[in-house]
């Protein structure tokens, strides 16, 4: 069997960084890709003349000199005339109680307008904010500079003696759900605040880390949005020889004598490689398309007891107006709670696509909410076409509403809406249960090894975002590297990042 040939599943921002890597060491591979375009979560589609970007919000590593740089140059996305250094996190409004604080790299400045809002909690706020630059400037991807395959202990020490300054930040009360730290929080106000800075239940070390990296400028927009970014990731592939065939579904996982050597495509033809990588989702690569059979206690118990990132809608409305004064985030409390949609809260961060040129026509602009929402209640509902249709009208409807409560009259101006449900993602990326990050960022999760590889199976690796909990551009970009050089490890060959 040809060995120096690999196969690789899925062309997410992880399948098109395997390709990369293993074009540039010398193998000869072939994406296969269910949907009609790369990308994966990172998706854009066009509605009426507009162009949603249902992906990436923000790219850390960007700039030259910050930790990761080098990935953009590896994979081809080293494109500086595309970010814009992002100078807000987000603006926070309750229009109800008239407040609104605006979350910029000045961290005195966060740090009196919150005792503004929270004057007894002063020691808090103290202590967020040195929790906040004890994180700036750091590499955080120090922990993934090797798959876990080999890792040796001399790595463990050097990844810890690196990031000696916030290790107590990964243990005790930092570790914890932000929604519990913040239980000792007087001011109702500054608790919403912290907890929606990003999702109420992810680790406090997790919000700091994402404000100092926010905080010490390594965080931008892009003026061409997801498509972009990943147009120079395929481009960058195509270019070192590498082959992709979109709209073509991988059912199975051919092995022979406990190694991978093909897959089975769903019209039944048969590829055959020398090795084969799975950056799909997850659970259906090791119990679908492998059956079940190279699994261990561990990996059973991860894809049964470990909860998922939560399901989002994404309400996009085509709007005729342009938002020169906005900020491109703004964090609104709806001042009602949804009844619709299956919504988890009612803190809704608005997208506005007023940093680039490409997402809408001339004098418009594309309005985006991001829901957290339910899996089940969708997919339940999605087997009555008619139901779930007039969910989403009434959802559109209500979020419209509560947008008129920032902008009066908002409704008047909306020539476009899109609403995309878990279902959605479920259906375009086939991400169980349309979690789109893989796996929620617990404590478990996150001291967790996972391997890229699976017991008993040669010949056959795992890449992307649920081989790394809460997923994101970087560590996914990271678990195809790791695919990679154990490829050359098992083959014999130096692994390289140059072409
Ligand atoms: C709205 C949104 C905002 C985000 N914001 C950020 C952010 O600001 N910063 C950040 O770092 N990250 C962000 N992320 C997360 C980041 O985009 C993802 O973690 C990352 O793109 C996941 O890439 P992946 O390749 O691992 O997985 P996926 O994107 O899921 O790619 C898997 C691919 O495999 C294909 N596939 C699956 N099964 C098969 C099969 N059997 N046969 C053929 N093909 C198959 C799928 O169609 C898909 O294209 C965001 C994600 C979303 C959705």
């Amino acid at each position: 069997m040809k060995e120096k040939t690999a196969i690789i599943i899925g062309a997410g921002l992880a399948g098109l960084a395997t390709g990369i890597y293993a074009q540039i060491n010398g193998y000869k591979t072939h994406i296969f890709e269910h949907a009609p375009r790369p990308g994966g979560v990172a998706a854009t589609w066009k509605r009426h003349g507009y162009t949603i970007d249902g992906g990436i919000h923000f790219y850390m590593g960007f700039k030259p000199g910050q930790p990761m740089h080098a990935l953009y140059q590896e994979l081809g996305i080293d494109q500086p005339d595309q970010y814009q250094e992002m100078d807000i996190y987000g603006r926070f409004v309750d229009p109800i109680k008239n407040i609104r604080i605006d979350l910029t790299q000045d961290l005195n400045r966060l740090s009196s307008d919150l005792k503004a809002i929270a004057p007894d909690d002063s020691a808090f706020i103290d202590r967020f904010i040195i929790g906040i630059k004890a994180f700036k400037g750091g590499n955080f991807m120090a922990s993934m500079a090797k798959p876990p395959e080999l890792t040796r202990p001399w790595d463990i020490g050097k990844m810890l003696w690196s990031i000696r300054k916030i290790l107590r930040y990964y243990s005790g009360a930092y570790a914890q759900p932000i929604n519990r730290h913040t239980q000792t929080i007087k001011s109702q106000t500054l608790k919403e605040f912290i907890e929606h800075i990003f999702l109420p239940d992810v680790p406090v070390w997790f919000v700091l880390f994402t404000l100092g990296m926010f905080s010490s400028g390594n965080m931008a927009l892009r003026r061409d949005g997801s498509a972009g970014f990943v147009r120079a990731l395929e481009q960058r592939y195509l270019s070192l020889g590498g082959q992709v065939t979109y709209r073509t579904r991988v059912e199975k996982i051919i092995t022979r004598k406990d190694r991978a050597v093909g897959v089975e495509l769903k019209d039944g033809e048969k590829e055959l490689a020398g090795m084969v990588v799975s950056a799909g989702d997850g659970h259906a690569t090791v119990f679908d398309l492998l059956g079940g059979r190279y699994v261990d206690a561990n990996i059973k118990k991860r894809y049964q007891e470990w909860p998922l990132f939560p399901s989002v809608v994404l309400a996009s409305y085509g709007v005729t107006r342009t938002f020169d004064k906005d900020p491109w985030n703004i964090v609104l409390k709806s001042p009602t709670l949804i009844p619709t949609g299956f919504m988890m809260d009612n803190w809704m961060p608005v997208r506005i696509f007023n940093y680039g040129d490409g997402f809408s026509p001339p004098g418009k602009t594309v309005v985006q909410v991001m829901i957290s929402s339910q899996w089940d209640p969708w997919h339940t509902l999605r087997r009555n076409e008619d139901a779930y249709r007039k969910e989403k009208e009434a959802l559109s409807r209500q979020v419209l509403e509560s947008l008129g409560h920032i902008w009066p009259g908002l409704d008047k101006d909306v020539e476009m809406t899109d609403v995309a449900t878990p279902h959605t993602w479920w259906r375009y990326t086939l991400n169980r249960k349309g979690a789109f990050e893989g796996f929620a960022v617990t404590h478990t999760a996150i001291n967790t090894k996972i391997y890229r590889t699976l017991p008993g199976l040669d010949n056959f690796y795992l890449a992307g975002q649920w081989n790394t909990p809460g997923g994101g551009v970087l560590p996914t970009f990271m678990t195809g590297r790791h695919a990679v050089m154990l490829m050359c490890k098992h083959t014999g060959r130096k692994f390289t990042t140059v072409s």
